[in-house]
């Protein structure tokens, strides 16, 4: 028996209905702003999200109450409506109210083998939605009379009732599947990894199908004015003659839009309709502040617009779509920044495969996620994590991915899917890592237990086989192709300059070498907030070197190797400065944790014997000599400063030269100096002595005068409580979080990895701290720090430079904390810039 519930179960959309995207969805709400605007809709009914979820219990809205506000005997379509429409919903049902009586009215009113398709497509969809019969059953076949009665019949036998007829049964029960269906755990799954909330409501939509089937020119299509992947103004979609819903856009004799020398358009057949259509996108555009799709009917010639969506797109496309909106006054400024989301943002600035180079195309599918990446070919997840643990590259394919792949998605470099679309889950996961993806790769065939890929010409890829994703193109390539550095458009500049006028707290970028440098800048980074500068140091003939100077076992030898490390040093502060024009270029004096730079094993040792020309005996003994139970507790960082002056000494002078160098080229520049892993003021005021020597030396030989800020690096929690006295000897504080983290918990960098994934599933920590900013622990020694340094010098500069300070939520702290500016790698500045800018509007 089924149960009415009491209360106002739908609503008819009309212009004043009440109707909201959090109560009836988002479509519901965008059918309601079409017909604001005057565009022909046909009636709409809309179920709310109360109705849906009591309809999933049982509890069944009046559907002849629902039928009756239709004309007589209307043909109906029921789709869903979430509230974000990237959250999926049920696939639509079409044609309801088909039987035989209207069958017979059809046949004979346009002809019988177009009621046959509508009225075969309705029981096919019915016994597979509503009576879920194995969809093999009702295979799609020519809309004969046979095949029709054989579906019939197929249905009657499997249900053992006869096909319902009552137009009010049928939406009933189309209505109630649909509920169920979004209630399935597969659809659940689906959203929540879409970024629903496990709780999401569904609304749905009852409209009266707009037949594009009949006399004069009838048929369906859909339409938009952009490139989705461009983001390029320019009208895109297909058109198919008595047809219905989307049919076009499968349809090989689909027609084009707009004039195409590839083939007829609509344009040519129609063109008061395409006049119509495309006012109707641009009264969209002006009115619904967006770039939408539409999908429209014709009916004996007369438009009617079934639906509208944001143009699904690329965020390439995405920001030109904002930045021209914004550009022709639809939108403000401020608008266009928040419509952006930064995390979006490292799909711009990723790797593109060279389109003018040569390509031996392996696959051809959809080109879901754009960049190129090029790798090993694995065929499962955890192959994909094990090539990652071995610092590997590596393209993971699968048929299609589920949630139980996201471990090994974050570990690929790209992914490539046989079966999907642009919304499938590989999709929208890859889009949101920004990995390069391709879907719907059909014509191969994948063996996931032989682990090989089988091509359409006969070749047969294995596992290990080195691949590229062309993520923007949608093929798969043979071998390594190149691969060309991201190019920033005119778009992602102009609205990258407008999250700057709002943002208001700094961005630098952690940038150790010339290259990094350049990308820092190219990505308009307020400056270099950490240069690592024992990372210049880590290719071979430099790397000797260093390790010379490490090893010296005494006073005289060190000289030695510093002396010739100082050229070096110069050369490089000098092009930091020069390609940072101006901006500030904060160094931090050499951070080396020992085991970094001894080698290991007999093999290393003897390699490094013949590097330094030593006996193997004497490397070995310096070796025991210098090897730290604790090497990230051990003599690093200010501690070297301090127990071997020499170094520091030759690393102030390099800095000092080098300003001198860049000020006599026209550049001057501030250079800021930080001091690594200090704990106590005393080394500070140690170091502090040396540095101004050495300053006041290189002002006395060169003649030249300059500046300079001595800051201290606040990563051990003894220097955050300490921070007020401290403060007296230093122009700046920034918050090393990594080492803040690693020495707050107790916790080693190095070793953490092994345990981590247990602590977080236990739920111990909610997330890695060394990704996500322990905001309750470490956060609060950052906030004493800052508090107390301020306390004792108001003027002092307050930063943070671990690994957190590309992360929008670790920027909302510090901005809240009154930081004047985060530092992060320099792939990570234009996200950080944006966040800082929505946080600030
Ligand atoms: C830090 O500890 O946060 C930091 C930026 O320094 P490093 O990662 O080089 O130790
Ligand atoms: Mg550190």
């Amino acid at each position: 028996m089924q149960k009415h519930s009491d209360f106002k179960d739908f609503v008819e959309i009309t212009p004043t209905a009440k109707l909201a995207v959090e109560s009836h969805g988002g479509r519901a709400k965008c059918l309601q702003r079409l017909i604001r605007i005057d565009l022909p809709v046909p009636r709409t009914v809309a179920l709310s999200f109360d109705a849906v979820h009591r309809m999933a219990d049982g509890h069944l809205p009046d559907t002849k109450a629902i039928l009756a506000r239709f004309d007589a005997d209307p043909l109906l379509s029921v789709r869903p409506s979430s509230e974000d429409p990237d959250w999926g919903g049920p696939g639509a049902v079409l044609n309801i109210g088909m039987n035989d009586a209207r069958h017979a009215a059809l046949a004979e009113r346009i002809d019988r083998a177009r009621a046959n398709a509508l009225y075969l497509r309705f029981v096919q969809g019915y016994a597979i939605n509503v009576a879920r019969l194995d969809p093999d059953m009702f295979v799609a076949t020519e809309a004969t009379d046979t095949a029709l009665r054989e579906a019939l019949d197929t249905y009657e036998m499997e249900t053992e009732e006869p096909f319902p007829q009552d137009p009010a049964v049928q939406l009933a029960e189309v209505l109630r599947s649909m509920a169920r269906a979004w209630q399935g755990t597969s659809a659940r799954l689906l959203r929540q990894a879409r970024g629903a909330p496990a709780d999401a409501g569904l609304g749905l939509v009852v409209q009266e199908m707009a037949l594009g089937i009949g006399p004069g020119e009838s048929g369906a299509g859909v339409i938009r004015c952009l490139d989705p992947i461009t983001g390029a103004r320019q009208v895109t979609g297909r058109y198919l003659r008595q047809s219905l819903f989307r049919d076009a856009l499968h349809a090989q004799e689909s027609l084009y839009l707009a004039e195409d020398p590839r083939g007829p358009s609509l344009q040519q057949v129609a063109p008061a309709v395409f006049d119509e259509l495309d006012a109707a996108l641009r009264l969209c555009r002006q009115k619904l502040r967006e770039e939408m799709e539409i999908e429209f009917a014709l009916c004996e010639g007369a438009l009617k617009v079934i639906d509208a969506v944001r143009v699904p797109r690329s965020t390439r496309a995405n920001v030109r779509v904002v930045v021209a909106l914004a550009e022709d006054s639809v939108i403000s400024r401020e608008e266009a920044v928040l419509r952006i989301h930064p995390m979006a943002l490292g799909e711009l600035l990723h790797q593109q495969v060279d389109p003018t180079a040569p390509r031996d195309v392996l696959v051809r599918g959809i080109a879901a996620s754009p960049g190129g990446a090029s790798g090993k070919l694995v065929f499962s997840a955890e192959a994909a994590q094990a090539a990652e643990a071995q610092g590997e590259h590596c393209i993971l394919m699968r048929r299609e991915t589920a949630p139980e792949d996201i471990r090994g998605m974050h570990a690929a470099s790209g992914i490539l899917t046989e079966r999907g679309g642009m919304t499938s889950h590989a999709a929208v996961i890859a889009r949101g890592l920004g990995v390069p993806c391709i879907v719907g790769a059909s014509g191969v065939r994948l063996s996931a237990r032989h682990r090989t890929l089988t091509l359409r010409d006969g070749r047969v890829l294995r596992e290990g086989d080195l691949v590229t994703v062309d993520g923007s193109t949608g093929d798969l390539l043979a071998g390594a192709a190149p691969l060309l550095e991201p190019a920033l458009d005119e778009a992602f500049q102009t609205l990258m300059t407008w999250a700057d006028e709002a943002r208001d707290i700094g961005v630098r970028a952690n940038a150790d070498t010339p290259a990094d440098a350049r990308t820092a800048r190219m990505f308009m980074a307020e400056g270099i907030g950490l240069c690592r500068t024992e990372h210049m140091f880590f290719d071979g003939a430099r790397m000797t070197v260093m390790r010379e100077m490490i090893f010296a076992d005494s006073a005289e030898d060190r000289r030695e190797a510093v002396d010739r490390l100082l050229p070096m040093q110069r050369e490089d502060f000098a092009a930091l400065f020069e390609i940072m024009a101006n901006q500030p270029v904060c160094i931090r004096l050499f951070d080396p944790p020992l085991h970094e730079f001894l080698p290991t094993g007999r093999e290393g040792m003897r390699q490094m014997a013949e590097a330094l020309d030593l006996p193997l005996s004497d490397v070995v003994r310096r070796v025991e000599q210098l090897t730290e139970f604790n090497p990230m507790l051990g003599l690093r960082g200010v501690r070297l400063g301090v127990t071997w002056p020499e170094i520091y000494e030759m690393q102030a002078r390099a800095i000092f030269e080098a300003t001198v160098i860049a000020s006599r080229r026209g550049a001057p520049v501030v250079p800021e100096v930080m001091i690594p892993l200090v704990s106590a003021k005393r080394e500070v005021e140690l170091i502090q002595t040396r540095v101004d020597a050495v300053a006041a030396a290189v002002r006395n030989e060169t003649g030249a005068n300059f500046d300079y800020r001595l800051g201290v690096m606040v990563e051990t929690p003894r220097a955050a409580l300490r921070a007020g006295e401290i403060a007296h000897h230093a122009a700046f504080l920034s918050f090393g979080t990594n080492d803040l983290t690693q020495m707050t918990y107790g916790l080693s960098r190095d070793d953490a990895g092994r345990f981590m994934g247990t602590y977080v599933q236990q739920g111990v920590y909610p997330e890695d701290p060394f990704h996500s900013l322990d905001q309750d622990g470490v956060g609060e020694l950052l906030m004493i720090g800052a508090e107390r340094g301020r306390e004792a010098s108001p003027d002092i500069t307050i930063s943070l430079c671990g690994e957190h300070g590309g992360d929008p939520e670790t920027i909302a702290f510090c901005r809240s904390a009154g930081f004047d500016y985060v530092s992060c790698s320099p792939f990570r500045v234009p996200t950080a810039r944006l966040a800082a800018a929505h946080l600030a509007l």
